[in-house]
Formats: C-alpha cells, sequence, structure tokens
C-alpha cells in the first residue's frame, strides 16, 4: 500500500505511477488515499480510549476530494477562513464536527459561523469575544466558544512556524486568560465550551504537547473553581512528520504522552492535525528536463516548480526525491540541484542531491508533499496550477483539473475607459 518499489518501478496503492504520468501528464501531485485513511484510523485508534474528535485542519490540504474521504470516516474539521468553512461544509462534513480558528476572524466569517451552529469557535483576543457576542446577539444566537491560550512555549521548529512563544500573535496570554473567561461567562451570547492552544507545526518533541497540557489542564481546574466549566480540551496540531531522517515520534506516542493526563478527567480531546495526516499521502510527480553542467555543479531542471511546491524555498525544508522508474544502477551517479523553470534562484527542490545518474524525460517523485504543497501553490510566473489525482480502490481519479491558459485571465479585467 502506498508509495512502493515493484520490479523497478514506483506504485501508488498498486498502480503504476508512470502510467498515470503518460496519461495526465507532468508535474501534478498524486495522492494515496489508502495513507490519507490509514493514518487517520491510527488517529482514531490511538485515542480510542477517551473521548476524543480529530478535526483535521483544511489549510495543510483542502481539496474536496481529500476532505470528502476524511468527512466519510467520520472526521471533524478545523477550518481558518469563510473559505475553508465552506469548502468544509461543501465537502460534507456536519457543522456539529466544525470549529473554526483564526487571529483575525472577519464580521462576515463571524456571522457565517454563527448561522452554521459549528461545534465551537476559538476566539483569538477579548476583543474578537465582544465582536462575536455582539454578532451573536443580532442574531439571537449562542457562540459557542473556546479561547485560544498562548501557553508560552518553545517548540524546537521552524520559527515561521512556532506558533507558542510569548512573542507570537497568536493567542491569549495564559497568565491573562482567566479574566477573559471570566468577562466571557457573563456575556449573553456566549456560552464557553473549551480552552484552545496550537503551539506550532513540524513538532517532533512530543514532552512539550506534556508541557501544554499541564498547563492547560492546570488552568481549567482554575476556570472551574471560579464556577467556569470546560468540556473541551483542544490541543491544536502540529505533529510532525519525517522528511528525510528526523526521529519522528508516532502518533501511538503521541498519545502515550497525552492520555495520562485526561484519562482520569471528564474533558473532552480535540486535536487539530494537518500534516501528520495528509503530509507523507502525497507525492509531486515531475519529469527532468533538462540536465545542464554549470560553473560547479550539474542542474537537473524538471517541469514542476517553487510555484507548485514552496516549500523548500520558504522553509528550507528537505524532501526526498525517487525516480519513478528505478534507473540502471550500472550508471554511475550523479550529484546536482534539483531546480524548476521560474526566475528565481529560490526555484529549487534540492541542492547537492545524489541521483542514481538521471536523464532528460525521467520522472521524479518528490515526497511527503500532501500537506503545505498544493494548498500554498500559486499562479507565479503565469504558471496554471497542476492538476491533483487521487488513487482510491484501485483507480485513479483526477481530484482537481489542471488550470488552463484561460484560466490565468478570466477574472482580469481590461476596462473600456483605460486611457
Ligand atoms: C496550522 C494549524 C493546525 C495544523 O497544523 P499541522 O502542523 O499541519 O498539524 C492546527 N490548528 C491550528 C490552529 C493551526 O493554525
Amino acid at each position: 500500500m502506498g508509495f512502493e518499489y515493484q520490479e523497478g518501478e514506483l506504485y501508488c496503492d498498486g498502480l503504476k505511477i508512470k502510467t498515470i504520468a503518460d496519461e495526465v501528464q507532468t508535474p501534478f501531485y498524486l495522492y494515496s488515499s489508502e495513507i490519507l485513511i490509514s493514518t487517520y484510523e491510527s488517529y482514531k485508534k490511538a485515542f480510542s480510549k477517551i473521548d476524543t474528535l480529530i478535526c483535521y485542519a483544511t489549510k495543510a490540504n483542502s481539496n474536496l476530494a481529500i476532505l470528502n474521504t476524511l468527512a466519510k470516516k467520520g472526521s471533524g474539521i478545523d477550518v481558518v477562513s469563510g473559505g475553508e468553512l465552506f469548502k468544509a461544509l461543501k465537502a460534507g462534513f456536519p457543522p456539529e464536527k466544525i470549529v473554526f480558528n483564526g487571529n483575525g476572524k472577519t464580521r462576515q466569517e463571524l456571522e457565517y459561523a454563527l448561522e452554521n451552529d459549528l461545534l465551537m469557535i476559538n476566539v483569538d483576543s477579548i476583543n474578537e469575544l465582544f465582536v462575536l457576542n455582539q454578532i451573536a446577539s443580532e442574531k439571537t444566537k449562542k457562540a459557542k466558544i473556546a479561547i485560544r491560550v498562548n501557553p508560552d512555549v518553545n517548540p524546537i521548529t521552524h520559527h515561521y512556524i512556532a506558533t507558542g512563544l510569548a512573542k507570537s500573535k497568536f493567542g491569549v496570554n495564559i497568565h491573562e486568560v482567566k479574566d477573559i473567561y471570566l468577562q466571557a461567562s457573563k456575556l449573553e451570547n456566549v456560552e464557553i465550551k473549551g480552552i484552545h492552544c496550537h503551539v506550532g507545526s513540524q513538532i517532533i518533541q512530543t514532552n512539550l504537547y506534556g508541557e501544554v497540557l499541564q498547563k492547560v489542564i492546570k488552568l481549567a481546574e482554575e476556570l472551574h473553581e471560579i464556577g467556569i466549566i470546560i468540556e473541551y480540551i483542544n490541543l491544536g496540531g502540529g505533529l510532525g512528520i519525517r522528511y528525510h531522517d528526523e526521529d519522528v515520534p508516532t502518533i501511538e506516542h503521541l498519545s502515550e504522552i497525552i492520555l495520562p493526563y485526561i484519562i482520569n478527567t471528564n474533558y473532552k480531546l480535540i486535536l487539530e492535525p494537518g500534516r501528520s495526516i495528509v503530509g507523507e499521502a502525497g507525492i509531486l510527480v515531475t519529469k527532468i528536463n533538462y540536465i545542464k553542467k554549470g560553473f560547479h555543479k550539474y542542474f537537473v531542471i524538471v517541469d514542476a516548480a517553487m510555484n507548485d511546491l514552496i516549500r523548500p524555498a520558504f522553509y528550507k525544508s528537505y524532501h526526498r526525491i525517487l525516480p519513478v522508474v528505478e534507473y540502471n544502477m550500472e550508471n554511475e551517479g550523479l550529484i546536482a540541484d534539483i531546480v524548476g523553470p521560474i526566475c528565481e534562484d529560490g526555484d529549487f527542490f534540492a541542492r547537492e542531491r545524489l541521483l542514481p545518474k538521471p536523464e532528460e524525460g525521467d520522472l521524479l517523485a518528490i515526497l511527503d508533499t500532501g500537506a503545505y504543497g498544493f494548498a500554498m501553490s500559486s499562479n507565479y510566473n503565469m504558471r496554471p496550477r497542476i492538476a491533483e489525482v487521487m488513487v482510491s480502490n484501485g483507480k485513479y481519479y483526477i481530484i482537481r483539473q489542471r488550470e488552463s491558459y484561460e484560466d490565468l485571465v478570466n477574472k482580469e479585467i481590461i476596462p473600456e475607459g483605460l486611457s
């Protein structure tokens, strides 16, 4: 299952990737529904001893078919914008399994959330709390909320994705949040349901979750003492995956850290994994167009680019890259930069990577790109966004068509009155 070699050819859930590539053309994202489903089920199983709702973080990959696959398995979902809420509803998630996050929700987004009676809205500041209460009263609704706390812990991850530091823009200082809960408890149109936090992404030290939980449970107990009952503890997402040779905790391991804190309490748990659910379920399939010798090194120039996958340029992240058809191993290897055709020096997928001697026309698979791959793609350099394909039950399906040149212009207008 998943991505594996059989007799020198890379397969996805039993289908030969070369065959799919010949039919849909490169580049494209390819997802394994077997990996997607089994990863979601690992979460369910690991946390089955307590009342847990897994709320997949839409932003990691918001393709409707991916969302629908998870919705059918009973997953909940975390959305961070009106657009994501729209897609979650469209993909079939029931509102009572949707949580709404974000530090800058607009009035329209809050109205949209209230109209749909979501499981809860995670409020990020006292000002948002008052705005939400106001909107809820206009709509004669009660907004179910959690407050996002910033527990001031330091995940060792890229600074762009460390969100639980004191300096971070997210959440309410844990030392001040009690007062906000107290104020919330007095608002007519707000109902307190939980505590939310999310401290970062690509976290590989799981004991961090223990540290956070300790702080959050202490807060919940203090709130209890002043008559505020917390039903849900939401620990956010952030579990890392293995991109290279990192020592990455399993989902099972994560549950072993978390369970002891919750198992003898009445708290229900919410988790919001994004990357760890969908990251390993996707690859980017790309074709080598040219191999060129530069001053000091070789360049393997492929047909995908940083607009399709920005993680290497943005976070300097490492992705394993494999040949889709294993080369003749008698050839010697080639150390090369694997780059795209965009006019930026940051347009690379790997630097000084050893490939078994590649040839023009060969296909490469850039692994672990299911999360924050397509989701962060753009039309930079006027490149139509690439296709997304998913294998399910022995067949492959196009789940997002490759954009056309027409798609690049069809929202743009040359006004009549232009000089
Ligand atoms: C990004 C995000 C997640 C998901 O993070 P992953 O690292 O992909 O698991 C979950 N919750 C919130 C609030 C987020 O911002």
